[in-house]
């Protein structure tokens, strides 16, 4: 007896098997959407509040 989740992305039902190596995802196309999706949101927020409080390790430096 395998549990199903539902695909967040697609809301599919997918098997929670070790066969389904996308779990919670139905594939690695839902999985990239939904990784595409919280990484578009996270650069989205805006961090003014915060000021200069960023986080060096994430945006190496590239300056000229
Ligand atoms: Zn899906």
């Amino acid at each position: 007896m395998a549990a199903i989740v539902k695909c967040p992305t697609c809301q599919r039902p997918v098997e929670w098997v070790p066969e389904s190596v996308y779990r919670p995802f139905c594939s690695e196309r839902c999985r990239l959407i939904d990784l595409g999706a919280w990484l578009t949101e996270k650069h989205a927020i805006p961090d003014a509040a915060a000021g200069s409080d960023e986080d060096p390790a994430s945006d190496p430096p590239h300056e000229p």
